[in-house]
Order: C-alpha cells, then sequence, then structure tokens
C-alpha cells in the first residue's frame, strides 16, 4: 500500500553514522555520482560568453554573501560602482529539496533584489506572490506544510531543477536564471556540491533525544525556538569551491564581507574547503561589516545563531571570530556601527553608520570599505 502523503517529510530515514551520530535530514538528496554535462535546456543559454559580457571598469571586488543582508550589501556596491567587476560569492548552506525542487534562498533573494523582483516588505520572495500552489499541496497534506513556496517563486526552482537534473552544476543554472533578471553583478554559489546546513537539536517528540535538522526547519519551522547544541554543514567534506571562487578572490583589488549572518551565511560560505585558505592568502585585503548594531541584529536571527557557537552578539565579539589575518583569522578591517566600539586585535576597526537604508546610503557603506582597503573606488 502507498504511504498516504503526509508521512513522507522531505527527508527520509536520518542517516546514522555519518555526522556526529545524529543523522542527516535530507540525505537521498545527497548526489552519488555527478552527472554528465551532455543535456541542453532550450530555453536558456548557458555559455560563458553570456555572462558578463559589459566590460567591466574599475575594481575587481568579491563579495561574500547570505541572504537579505547580503543582497542589500550588493545594491550598494552596484550603486557606488556600477561599472565595476563585482562578483558575489553566495551561501549555499540554506538549499534544499522540498517537494522535487531545488530551492537556494540566499542565491534566489540575491537575484530578485538586485533584479527588482523581490518583495521588499518581507524582504525574501516575489513581489506580487500568490499562493496556490502551497495551498494545493497542504490539502494534499505533502510535507513539508511550513515552508513558504509562492506560486512565481516555485517557476524558478522549476527551471533550476530540471537544469541541474539534466546535469548543470548550479553555478551555470545560476547564470541562466541571471540572465533573465541581469543583476549586475555576478552571483555564484560558493559550491556546486552539496553543503547544507544542519543543525543538531534535542527532538521534542523523542524524550529530547538529540538529532540533526535541516537549517530550514530550524529556522523556519522552530523559529530557532528549540534547544540547540550546534551546526554542522554537511557535504562540506568532499566539497569543492564552484568554478573560479577561489581565482576570483586571488585576484580581486578588495574582499568585502557583507553584514549578513556570521554563522550560517558567512560561516557556511566558509565551511566549503579551500575557501578559508583564499582569504588567508591574497593579497586583496579583506573588509568585514557587522550586521550587529547595538548588541543587536538588524533582523533576522544572527544572535540566536552566535549563541549556540558561544559568541556574543557585539560588533566585537563577531570581529574577534573572524579574526586577524595577521594571525590565523581572515579579517584585515572591520566596519561597525559609529555607536559601537570593538577592539579586535591585528584589525582595524573603523565606525561609521552602517544601517543599509537605501542603496545610496549603503554605497557609503562601501565605500567606507573601500577607504579601509586602500582601494580607490
Ligand atoms: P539571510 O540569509 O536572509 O538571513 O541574510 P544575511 O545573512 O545576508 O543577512 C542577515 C544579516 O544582515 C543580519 O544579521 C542582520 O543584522 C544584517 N542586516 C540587515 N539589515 C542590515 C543593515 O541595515 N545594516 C547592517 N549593518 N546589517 C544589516
Ligand atoms: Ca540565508
Amino acid at each position: 500500500m502507498v504511504k498516504p502523503l503526509s508521512l513522507f517529510r522531505y527527508y527520509p530515514q536520518p542517516h546514522s553514522a555519518l555526522i556526529l551520530n545524529h543523522g542527516i535530514a535530507n540525505e537521498q538528496q545527497i548526489c552519488p555520482e555527478p552527472r554528465p554535462l551532455r543535456h541542453r535546456i532550450g530555453c536558456v543559454d548557458v555559455t560563458p560568453e553570456q555572462a558578463g559580457t559589459a566590460p567591466a571598469n574599475g575594481p575587481r571586488i568579491a563579495v561574500l554573501v547570505g541572504g537579505v543582508g547580503g543582497a542589500r550589501f550588493l545594491q550598494g556596491v552596484r550603486e557606488l560602482l556600477p561599472e565595476a567587476d563585482v562578483s558575489a560569492i553566495v551561501n549555499v548552506g540554506d538549499d534544499v529539496w522540498m517537494h522535487g525542487l531545488r530551492i537556494c534562498p540566499d542565491l534566489d533573494t540575491c537575484m530578485y533584489t538586485l533584479g527588482g523582483g523581490i518583495d521588499t516588505d518581507r524582504g525574501w520572495g516575489r513581489v506580487g506572490e500568490t499562493w496556490h500552489a502551497k495551498e494545493e499541496l497542504a490539502k494534499y497534506q505533502a510535507q513539508p506544510d511550513w515552508f513558504g513556496l509562492g506560486d512565481r517563486d516555485i517557476a524558478t526552482h522549476l527551471v533550476r531543477s530540471e537544469m541541474l537534473r539534466a546535469g548543470y552544476p548550479l553555478s551555470a543554472v545560476t547564470e541562466a536564471l541571471c540572465n533573465r533578471w541581469q543583476p549586475g553583478v555576478k552571483l555564484i554559489p560558493a559550491t556546486d556540491d552539496r553543503c547544507e546546513t544542519h543543525v543538531v537539536v534535542s527532538d521534542r517528540d523523542n524524550s529530547g533525544e538529540r538529532r540533526a535538522i535541516h537549517f530550514q526547519e530550524w529556522w523556519v519551522r522552530y523559529r530557532a525556538d528549540i534547544e540547540t547544541h550546534g551546526f554542522a554543514t554537511i557535504g562540506a567534506d568532499g566539497a569543492t569551491p564552484a568554478p573560479n571562487v577561489i581565482e576570483i578572490i586571488s585576484t580581486a583589488d578588495v574582499v568585502l564581507l557583507a553584514p549578513s549572518n556570521p554563522v550560517v551565511s558567512i560561516g557556511s560560505i566558509l565551511a566549503v574547503p579551500g575557501i578559508r585558505g583564499a582569504l588567508r592568502t591574497t593579497e586583496a585585503k579583506v573588509i568585514g561589516v557587522s550586521g550587529v548594531i547595538d548588541g543587536k541584529p538588524l533582523r533576522g536571527m544572527a544572535d540566536e545563531c552566535l549563541s549556540v557557537i558561544g559568541v556574543d552578539t557585539t560588533a566585537e565579539a563577531i570581529g574577534r571570530y573572524y579574526g586577524a589575518r595577521s594571525a590565523t583569522g581572515i579579517l584585515d578591517g572591520w566596519l561597525i556601527h559609529s555607536t559601537d566600539t570593538a577592539d579586535v586585535p591585528g584589525v582595524e576597526v573603523r565606525s561609521v553608520p552602517l544601517l543599509m537604508t537605501d542603496p545610496p546610503t549603503t554605497a557609503e557603506i562601501v565605500r567606507e570599505a573601500l577607504d579601509l582597503a586602500g582601494v580607490k573606488p
């Protein structure tokens, strides 16, 4: 007999042994073998020539970004330097398969924000969204029922999933999707491999036994309101950076860390082997921007993530957590809000207004970051 749909979760039986004995959510989707790159999707062409056709002018800038905070920061970069060669290396730790669709929340937030398709009130998803598919799925009792999948958004996931199944790597798929949205910066996933943030929690339904759930379940379903023990980036061991990521960091004139979540956005990018090393060895200056102002994140739950890893929610603590390149860390400079103070050994700290109210205001933050790096806009 076929199980009712409500009994299917978006992940199957937890896999017991691979990570801390806590299991891996969504494990069936970790691709067993690479697929051949021989298929072609008629509607979208993903040749490298199509990307970055405009000649670049100005400094080469690499930016590590997550979702909402990263996207807004990129708007400021584009506002200040419309002609520059800007590559955004985007977190894929939030990515997940649901209902047979590959969902990449941070890539999509960046793409929709820079492409003018974002719902600016919510900060994520498409403007003018409707939710008919979600309602229909609920009537089938299909799980998960706690994730907001909008109808317009689903079209993006359908194209992406079809291309992935045809064998295109995520970086090529992203390039194809960006042909429509023209974000004005190159959006590059940190890795083409499955590399997903999972969270080790006490299972309320199972006498507090520890298990790993996907980051989306922790964030969206539980709103981080569940006993939490740590984060694990599943797939990181075997992951490699997406094509050109290392070269982009190594040859940039400046590398910026957006004010994105230090743990589950920037931290998950750094979990991809090779990226942290590239930040440590690039000749460019690496400048970070604090997403925490006056002891609070501007939006989101960075404080919940930081407390799990034992870091205070202050600009100083996050700066120290990233650490100085002159020691074992990744920062040369650290921008904090004008009302904050921070002592980060080995790192030049500068206080400037850090509210990303609109792109022109955010452009001034970027200008300060470049100035701290000694790079002319
Ligand atoms: P997510 O993936 O959608 O959670 O987004 P990110 O990780 O890219 O960004 C979330 C972070 O952006 C949060 O920690 C916020 O504190 C930070 N953030 C949001 N708005 C602002 C702002 O106006 N200024 C600064 N400095 N940080 C902000
Ligand atoms: Ca995110």
